[in-house]
C-alpha cells in the first residue's frame, strides 16, 4: 500500500521546482508549469444492476497543450483523488515531450472498484464518463487511454459513445482500443516492453550481460507481466513477484529462488493482475508478504503497481545487491527516497522515462487511425524500440554530460522543450 503521508501532486510539484530552480525558469513559466491548465471535476450517475443508482465522482485534466493535444490515461481506483489525477496529468507533459512525441500532457480517473462492477455496470459507466466530457475530448484536444483498472473494452465502449454522440467516426478519439477496432498490434505489450528496451540499453551501456541479472517486480498488470515477459526471453531472472490479492485485500510477494516462470504465472492471474495464491503455491512458489518484493537480493528491482512505493521508510530493506530501479509504475518513488537512491549510487530509470512506451504506441495508434492503415506488430515494435532507445540515449547523455541523476536529466530535456513551445507560442 502506498503511504499516506504522500500526496503525488505534491511530489510532482517539487521534482518540478527543483529542477526549474536549478534551470532559473522565470517565475511565471514556473507558476504556469506547476499546475493543470484545465480540470473537470465531475459525478456520473450509473444504474446498478440491482435497480439503485449510484453516483461516482471522475476527473479529466489538461496539464498542458502546447506541444501538442493533451493525452493520458483514465484510471479507474477507488482510491483517486483529484491531486493523484493532477500529479499523473503533469507526469504526461514531461513523459510526452521526453520521448519527444508531439502531444502534451493529460489523465482522466474515476473513483470505482473495477473488480466490483459488473460488465454491464462498467460499461455504463464509461459511457457515464464520456457523455459529460464528450466536447472537452478528440483527437485535435485530448486522448484518452486506458491506465490502472481500465482496459481496451473500456476504450472501445468510450469510442462507441462519442461516436453515437458525434454521428461520425473517430477512433482517434481514444487509444488502447482493441486491436481489429482501431487498436495497434503492440499496445498492450508497449508500455512493459518499452521498461525492459530502455533497460537492455543501459545494461549495454554499463557493460552488463542482461543474462546475468536477476530482478524482483511489483504488480503483475499489463505493465509488469509484458516487461517480465520481454526480461524473461531475453534471459534475465525474475525472483519474485508482488501482486494485489482481491480477495483477501492485500497484497502476497510469489519467489522462486530459481526464476519464476512469467507464462505460468500469467495463466493463473485474473484481468487485474491479481495471482491466484492456492495454484501459485501447488506450483511450488513461496509466498510471502507483499512487501517482501523490494528486500529480495536481486540486481534489478521494478515497481510497477502504484505511486509512493520507495520511501525512506522502506529504504534500508532495500538489498545491496541493487544496481537498478527500473520504475514501470508512475510515481513510485517519493522525492526524499530520492537522494538516498542516488547516495547508494543505484541507477533509476525515471518513470517518465522508462514507462513512456505505452504513449509511445498510442500515438502511433493514432497516427494509424489517422491514415487509416494498419502496421504490423515488428513494424510497430520496431519503431517503439527506436523512439524509446533515443530518449534514453538523450537522457543519460545529459546525465553525463552535466553529472546528475536520470529523473533530473529526463526532467532538464523535458521541461526545456515545454517551455520552449509555451515562449514559442507566445502564451507567457
Ligand atoms: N496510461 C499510460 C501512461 O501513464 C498510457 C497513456 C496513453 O497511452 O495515453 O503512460
Amino acid at each position: 500500500m502506498a503511504e499516506a503521508n504522500y500526496n503525488p501532486y505534491e511530489n510532482a510539484q517539487k521534482q518540478f521546482d527543483d529542477i526549474a530552480e536549478s534551470l532559473n525558469l522565470d517565475a511565471g513559466m514556473r507558476e504556469f508549469l506547476r499546475q493543470p491548465m484545465m480540470e473537470l471535476h465531475f459525478t456520473i450517475p450509473v444504474k446498478m444492476d440491482d435497480g439503485t443508482t449510484k453516483t461516482f465522482n471522475a476527473f479529466r485534466m489538461k496539464h498542458n497543450t502546447a506541444r501538442g493535444p493533451a493525452k493520458g490515461g483514465i484510471r479507474f481506483h477507488p482510491h483517486e483523488t483529484a491531486d493523484t489525477v493532477r500529479a499523473l496529468a503533469t507526469w504526461m507533459t514531461w513523459k510526452c515531450a521526453t520521448v519527444d512525441i508531439p502531444l502534451g500532457g493529460g489523465k482522466g480517473g474515476i473513483i470505482c472498484d473495477p473488480p466490483s462492477l459488473s460488465q454491464n455496470e462498467l460499461e455504463r459507466l464509461c459511457r457515464g464518463y464520456v457523455r459529460k466530457i464528450w466536447t472537452q475530448i478528440g483527437h485535435e484536444m485530448d486522448i484518452p487511454a486506458p491506465d490502472v483498472g481500465s482496459n481496451a473494452q473500456c476504450m472501445l465502449w468510450m469510442m462507441d459513445e462519442y461516436e453515437t454522440i458525434t454521428a461520425g467516426h473517430y477512433p482517434g478519439v481514444i487509444t488502447g482500443k482493441p486491436v481489429g477496432m482501431g487498436g495497434s498490434l503492440g499496445r498492450k505489450e508497449a508500455t512493459g516492453y518499452g521498461c525492459i528496451y530502455v533497460l537492455k540499453d543501459l545494461l549495454r551501456v554499463i557493460n552488463c550481460p542482461i543474462g546475468s541479472t536477476t530482478a524482483s517486480i511489483q504488480g503483475f498488470g499489463n505493465v509488469a507481466e509484458h516487461a517480465a515477459h520481454m526480461y524473461t526471453n531475453l534471459g534475465g531472472k525474475v525472483i519474485a513477484v508482488s501482486c494485489w490479492n482481491q480477495a483477501d485485500s492485500k497484497a502476497y510477494t510469489f519467489k522462486k529462488a530459481d526464476g519464476c516462470d512469467i507464462s505460468e504465472l500469467t495463466e493463473i492471474k485474473d484481468q487485474y493482475g491479481s495471482i491466484d495464491k492456492d495454484k501459485a503455491i501447488a506450483l511450488g512458489y513461496e509466498m510471502l508478504p507483499g512487501d517482501a518484493w523490494i528486500s529480495q537480493d536481486v540486481d534489478i528491482l521494478i515497481p510497477c503497481a502504484l505511486e509512493n512505493q520507495i520511501t525512506p521508510s522502506v529504504f534500508p530493506s532495500i538489498s545491496k545487491q541493487v544496481k537498478i530501479i527500473l520504475e514501470g509504475a508512475n510515481g513510485p518513488t517519493t522525492p526524499d527516497c530520492d537522494p538516498l537512491i542516488k547516495d547508494r549510487g543505484i541507477i533509476l530509470l525515471p518513470d517518465f522515462l522508462a514507462n513512456a512506451g505505452g504513449v509511445t504506441c498510442s500515438y502511433f495508434e493514432q497516427v494509424q487511425n489517422n491514415m487509416n492503415y494498419y502496421w504490423g506488430k515488428d513494424e510497430v515494435l520496431e519503431k517503439l524500440e527506436y523512439a524509446m532507445v533515443k530518449a534514453f540515449r538523450a537522457v543519460y547523455d545529459v546525465a553525463q554530460e552535466k553529472n546528475v541523476y536520470m529523473r533530473d536529466a529526463a526532467y532538464i530535456i523535458a521541461i526545456n522543450r515545454v517551455a520552449d513551445a509555451v515562449k514559442l507560442r507566445g502564451w507567457l
